[in-house]
């Protein structure tokens, strides 16, 4: 089976004024990805914001083209430019259902939007899908007539969920989907997304920067840092014996009382290093408690792995210290 979704040395630059007057710089949001998904399959993307994961949901979604390197969706090269088929095979959730819906818009408006701006069908068809799939989603057919505001948070992200299955996407980038929701909701949310993947067989990546969200989800996860990603594996090879000292500081903060947002500072020394001036060599080496000499020279290579790739100086065994294991 060909995969349904591939990323081949996707990279994405941008140009960013430091300051009034200071001269342009590069900034490197997504640094040469490669990534396959098989179908039905769940790739859980983590990190710490602004490690780039966002930038690459935008490029599948086709709202930035990459620099250089190209996306494939079953086999055929996508364009950014032609985000009309796109939007037929690719949609997003977003984290904040209260800002991605339009407050002034009736759920059915909402819901049916995507139809309309496709040319799917004719009023009374893009009505009864609007009722279908809000039943599939768990809302019932009366709140068609209501408005966001009248909606709690969880049924908001219901809403959301229903107007990016409309369109009967094979893929659908979640990003943050149960962030801005509580705890008890979450569940819920997480439960009714893998129940639409085994019933529709979706597709999904699934973004977060909360590794306990995506060990409930997942088949495979990716680990982002400053637009690399450092490691990948299957969900239940990371949980038991992740390789990436960055991995294995993510897991840690998953094990605080309250990991909150990101990685605790405690865990990893120093703040997320600047986009614009990553550190030279490994780019996590300030914070790498494992870091070694040819660290701060040398960037690693992607490793293989049975199930994926790791990219860190403990594994590829040459220079001049020896291996390590990291207990
Ligand atoms: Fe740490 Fe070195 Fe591995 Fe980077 S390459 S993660 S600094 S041990
Ligand atoms: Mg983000």
């Amino acid at each position: 089976d060909a995969p349904v979704l591939e990323l081949r040395g996707v990279t994405k630059t941008y140009s960013v004024k430091q300051g009034l007057f200071g001269a342009p710089k590069p900034l490197t949001a997504v640094n040469d990805v490669t990534l396959t998904l098989g179908r039905g399959e769940v790739l859980g993307l983590v990190g710490e914001s602004g490690c780039g994961k966002s930038t690459l949901a935008k490029i599948l979604l086709g709202l930035e083209a990459p620099t250089q390197g190209e996306v494939l969706v079953d086999g055929e090269r996508i364009d950014a430019t032609d985000r009309r088929r796109l939007a037929r095979r690719i949609q997003p959730i977003f984290q904040d259902p209260y800002s991605s819906l339009n407050p002034r818009k009736s759920i059915e408006d909402i819901v049916s939007l995507p139809l309309l701006v496709h040319n799917v069908g004719d009023a009374a068809s893009r009505t009864k899908a609007v009722r279908e799939i809000l039943d599939i989603v768990g809302l019932p057919a009366r709140v068609m007539q209501t408005y966001p505001s009248q909606m709690s948070g969880g049924q908001r992200q219901r809403v959301a969920i229903a107007r990016a299955l409309i369109m009967k996407p094979e893929i659908v980038i979640c990003d943050e989907p149960t962030s801005a929701l509580d705890v008890s909701v979450q569940s819920q949310i997480l439960n009714l997304l893998g129940d639409l993947r085994s019933e529709f067989g979706l597709t999904y990546l699934f973004i977060s920067h909360d590794l306990a969200v995506i060990e409930h989800l997942a088949t495979r996860v990716a680990v982002m840092y400053l637009g690399r990603i450092v490691e990948e594996a299957d969900v239940a090879g990371l949980f038991d014996q992740s390789r990436h000292p960055y991995t294995q500081a993510l897991l840690k903060s998953v094990l605080t009382p309250d990991p909150g947002m990101g990685v605790p500072d405690t865990e990893l020394g120093m703040e997320y290093p600047n986009p614009i001036a990553p550190p030279p060599g490994c780019h996590f080496h300030p914070r790498c408690p494992a870091a070694m000499d040819r660290c701060k020279i040398i960037a690693p290579l992607p490793i293989p792995t049975p199930d994926g790739h790791v990219e860190c100086h403990l594994f590829d065994g040459d220079g001049p210290e020896p291996v390590r294991s990291i207990s």
